[in-house]
Parts: C-alpha cells; sequence; structure tokens
C-alpha cells in the first residue's frame, strides 16, 4: 500500500493513536508512507510532486480552518484513491467544531487580545500580510467555521474516536489490503447496546440531573443516575473506554444513524426526566435541564460543524 498521512485542525492525539497500535506500527514496514508531516520532515512539494491517484489511501485527521487546510486536502484527495477521515475532528468537526459559536473577529480577539497569557500591551492580532524577523509571510486565511472534511472533499471511510480506540484502528488496518463495503468503522446500534453498567428494561427514567463529581463509582447505568451519558445517542465501537472509568460518554464516535442530527439528544433527555410521569409540564422540565450547564458543549461536543444548527446559523460556508 502507498499512504499519504495528513493532518488539518488537530490536537495530535489522533497521529499519536497511530503510532500507539501495535497492528498500525509493524504494519508501517510493509507500506509506502509517501507523506507525513508529523512523523517525519516532508513539505508540500513532496505531495505536490507525487502523481495523481498514485496513492491507495489518504488518512487525514482533523477539521479545515484555515486556506491551507483545506487547498493540502484537496491535493490529498486528488493523489488518493481511497480518502479517510480519520478522528472525531475529521468526521463531524470534533472538539475544534465548538469554535463556531462564536464569529472570527471574536476568536481572534479572544487568543490575541483577551486571553489571560497575553502580554500586557503586546496584544496583536495576526494580519494576513506580516513581516516576521525580516521575512514577509502571507499567513493562510482563517475561514469563519470549522467544516468536516466531507463539506470539502468526498470521504470514502469514516474512522470516528477521539481519538479512535486501539481496536477501531487494528480494524481499520487490518482492512487496508480489503476494504470494507461499510463506510464507517464503527457499529450501527448504540453504546448502550454493549454496556456492562446495569440498566433497567423498558425506558430509562432521570429523577434529577447530575454531574460526574456527584456520582458513586458503581455499575449502574450513569444515565438513569442522573448522569448525561450520550451513550443511548452514539454508535458503539470504541468499547465503552468512558464508562469503564465512570465517566460519561459525551458521543464521540457520532450519531446513530437513525438520528437525523445528533441534537434529536435533547428530545429523549426532555422526554426521560422527571419521577417516572406520564405528564410532566413544559416548566417543570424547563427547570430540570437548566442544570445542564453547557448544553451546546455536551450534546454538540463532537458534532457541531456537521449539525442542522450549525447549517442554520450565518452563511459560513467559508
Ligand atoms: S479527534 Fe480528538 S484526538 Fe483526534 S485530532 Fe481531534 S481532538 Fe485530537
Ligand atoms: S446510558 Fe451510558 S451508562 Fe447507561 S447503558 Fe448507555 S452507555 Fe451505559
Ligand atoms: S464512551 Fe463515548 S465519548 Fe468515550 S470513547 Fe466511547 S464513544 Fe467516545
Amino acid at each position: 500500500m502507498r499512504l499519504v498521512i495528513n493532518w488539518a485542525a488537530s490536537c495530535g492525539g489522533c497521529d499519536v493513536s497511530l503510532l500507539d497500535c501495535r497492528e498500525v506500527v509493524m504494519s508501517l514496514a510493509e507500506h509506502d508512507v509517501l507523506y507525513w508531516p508529523v512523523a517525519l520532515d516532508f513539505k508540500q512539494k513532496d505531495l505536490k510532486a507525487l502523481e495523481d491517484k498514485s496513492m491507495d489511501f489518504g488518512i487525514v485527521n482533523g477539521a479545515i480552518r484555515t486556506s491551507e487546510q483545506e487547498e493540502e486536502l484537496k491535493i490529498v484527495r486528488e493523489k488518493c484513491k481511497v480518502l479517510v477521515a480519520y478522528g472525531s475532528c475529521a468526521c463531524f468537526g470534533g472538539i475544534p467544531g465548538l469554535a463556531n459559536q462564536f464569529d472570527r473577529e471574536s476568536i481572534l480577539r479572544r487568543a490575541y487580545v483577551e486571553a489571560q497569557s497575553n502580554l500586557e500591551g503586546q496584544e496583536v492580532i495576526p494580519k494576513p500580510e506580516t513581516e516576521i524577523d525580516g521575512f514577509q509571510l502571507t499567513l493562510p486565511e482563517f475561514f469563519d467555521s470549522v467544516k468536516p472534511l466531507d463539506r470539502v472533499v468526498k470521504v470514502d471511510y469514516y474512522v470516528p474516536g477521539c481519538p479512535p480506540s486501539s481496536s477501531t484502528i487494528e480494524e481499520f488496518a487490518r482492512s487496508l489490503s480489503n476494504p470494507p463495503e461499510r463506510r464507517f468503522f464503527a457499529s450501527d446500534k448504540s453504546l448502550c447496546h454493549d454496556c456492562p453498567r446495569n440498566q433497567t428494561k423498558g425506558a430509562k427514567k432521570i429523577a434529577k440531573i447530575n454531574r460526574p463529581h456527584e456520582l458513586k463509582a458503581d455499575e449502574e447505568c450513569l444515565l438513569e443516575q442522573g448522569e448525561l451519558c450520550m451513550g443511548f445517542a452514539t454508535r458503539g465501537g470504541c468499547g465503552g473506554r468512558c464508562i469503564s472509568v465512570n465517566m460519561p460518554c459525551r458521543g464521540c464516535y457520532g450519531k446513530l444513524p437513525a438520528m437525523v442530527d445528533v441534537g434529536d439528544a435533547i428530545s429523549t433527555i426532555a422526554s426521560i426526566t422527571g419521577n417516572g410521569e406520564d405528564y410532566i409540564p413544559a416548566p417543570k422540565i424547563f427547570d430540570a435541564l437548566n442544570a445542564v450547564k453547557d448544553p451546546v458543549g455536551l450534546f454538540y461536543q463532537f458534532s457541531l460543524p456537521s449539525s442542522l444548527i450549525n447549517s442554520f446559523s450565518a452563511d459560513r460556508s467559508k
């Protein structure tokens, strides 16, 4: 296999997850990696020099925030027969996508002017044309919003997770020589389906919404204890990494295929809140939901850029 591995708006965790996986490291000796700037000193000219469609797989992690990332993604698409969105940022926009709640100017002001770590009197927002140590530089354009890869190019396979779990990566690595029909390297069933925690049969009910530090370490379903575990709305496949250490699922494997939008989970939470009453008046539901301190950060933690509410916000197509 001839591979290209690239990153965009990413924390680097996805690249580390590849190097952490024995199956991948062992298989690297069998493959030609022709471009992997995180691991070796490749330059964009090396990518451009590859012949179109001469690469078997392009594996890209991170979302698209800048014109440079968008340009590189389009080049990777040209050079590779198959393009893989690797990690939640690439698949859905991920954590960097939470910035889509704010416009470009607010983000730059927060980072370069208001952040407590800035030195007083040295708050400077970088300009597109800038001079550093006598060198004239043209910076990439900082787009007004973050996009998942498939808003820019065609994506053939999705490997979700923040980062993908080692079992998902192993399955993906094994399939390189024999790509499967399905496009998503995750279960079509919810994480609850495989959860080892005790669950009551039938509909779950939440009497009171709690926060993680208020929970006991036990073996009961976290959602039924009032912790907003998103396992019921999330594809399985991670092996329950968070719930096995008493932390609620936050949905990094993406919404279930049957859901229209990841925000559908809010309706589910509203419908199961209460003490098992058949009818709960709306003000009581709103009172209960007020306990959710950061609704966007909770329900859209990994998927805001690919959600419906993002499409309804101001035109940020750039
Ligand atoms: S998916 Fe998670 S680990 Fe991967 S780049 Fe995004 S934030 Fe980092
Ligand atoms: S809601 Fe969370 S804790 Fe409860 S069964 Fe589903 S995944 Fe497990
Ligand atoms: S439990 Fe949820 S948030 Fe944690 S790794 Fe699995 S899918 Fe991601």
